[in-house]
């Protein structure tokens, strides 16, 4: 680890004045990690626990505002979240253990980064060490042809194929959040969907974030009437462990037939996988396992396996019909 300069301000405006060069520290429960590991070697760091983010309110639009520092397990356990939102709850209560959600703060898990083996361990990128673009554009990929069982098959490139850990973001995109910054250059709101980058040629770009700006809010759109929310995650162990595939689901039925349907997908995707496709089978058509199945082949139909991560496909697929089963029960 490298020294650094630390400090704790107690309003965004001090928070922000050491960017873009500084690094926020909300729960340290990712970025401590790293910097142990030397992949993260910020010069200095700002200590953001004092800024006033930590409430959950609601919005006059009925949609609920989550401060960027409330902590995982707040959000999980809040009345309305559980509510209105239980595919965000589950998702959360999915994930890591209870003192790491005590912790972590929403604002670090929406920029918790990849899990990928090759990425994490201290060498990769420099000469001799494995190759990894996300930590040294233009080292490669050691995954591509390396151990890649856990890795993505939907948004990856030639350049990276790192898996998206984040349960909490799944359900957040089937949410349709919309996330609030402030920067030096000002205030500005980014849609879930745009938040997080595909690799592509530079997948040391994970986020649509500037260098300086701080996530301050999380928004959730007013709840669907009559819609019920389900998040359910596949792992190697019942806890404790990452996605290997997971399916957030909101659906409204009525009569029989699908009438609203937002659909997510993690573990699977090298960012949270939103899957339109599956969407669009869902919608309008009755409320049965023939549409599921549908939908699920509609979802992983463009998938791109690797040796290793083929099975991720069909588990995927199980996952998702699953899913839209306890939603619709
Ligand atoms: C053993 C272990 C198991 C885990 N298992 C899971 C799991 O199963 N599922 C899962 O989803 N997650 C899992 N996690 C990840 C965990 O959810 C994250 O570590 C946590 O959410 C990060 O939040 P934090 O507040 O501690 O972030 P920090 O470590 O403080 O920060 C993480 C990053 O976010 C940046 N940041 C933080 N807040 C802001 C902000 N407001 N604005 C701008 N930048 C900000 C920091 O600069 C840093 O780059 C696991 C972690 C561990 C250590």
């Amino acid at each position: 680890m490298q020294t650094f300069r630390y400090s704790k301000p107690s309003s965004i405006d001090q928070a922000l004045s050491g960017a873009p060069a500084a690094k926020f520290l909300a729960g340290g429960t990712t970025l401590v990690d790293l910097m142990k590991l030397n992949v993260e070697q910020p010069q200095t760091l700002v200590d953001i626990n004092l800024l006033p983010l930590s409430k959950i309110e609601h919005l006059p639009s009925g949609g609920l505002r989550i401060g960027a520092l409330v902590r995982n397990s707040d959000l999980a356990w809040n009345t309305d979240v559980k509510e209105s939102y239980a595919v965000l709850s589950q998702a959360i209560l999915s994930g890591a253990s209870p003192q790491l959600r005590n912790m972590a703060t929403v604002g670090g898990n929406l920029l918790q980064r990849t899990r990928c083996a090759y990425f994490r361990e201290p060498a990769s990128g420099t000469p001799g060490g494995y190759g990894c673009n996300k930590r040294t554009p233009g080292t490669g990929c050691a995954a591509l042809q390396g151990l890649h069982r856990t890795h993505a098959v939907f948004g990856t490139s030639n350049q990276c194929i790192a898996t998206h850990p984040s349960d909490m973001c799944v359900a957040m995109a089937a949410l349709d959040a919309e996330i609030h910054v402030q920067g030096p250059k000002g205030k500005r709101t980014i849609p879930f969907a745009d938040f997080h980058k595909l690799p592509g040629n530079t997948p040391h770009i994970e986020n649509a974030l500037e260098p300086g700006e701080l996530v301050t809010y999380v928004d959730l759109p007013k709840p669907v009437e009559g819609a019920r929310s389900v998040y359910l995650k596949l792992r190697d162990r019942a806890s404790y462990e990452f996605a290997l595939a997971s399916a957030a689901v909101v659906v409204r039925i009525e009569s029989g037939h699908i009438l609203y349907a937002r659909v997510a997908l993690g573990g699977v995707g090298t960012k949270p996988w939103r899957s339109h496709e599956a969407e669009a089978e869902l919608q309008g058509k009755p409320a049965n396992a023939a549409t599921f199945h549908k939908a699920a082949e509609a979802a992983l139909a463009a998938a791109k396996p690797r040796t290793d991560n083929t099975f991720k496909v069909e588990l995927a697929r199980r996952c998702l019909v699953r899913t839209l089963k306890l939603a619709t029960a």
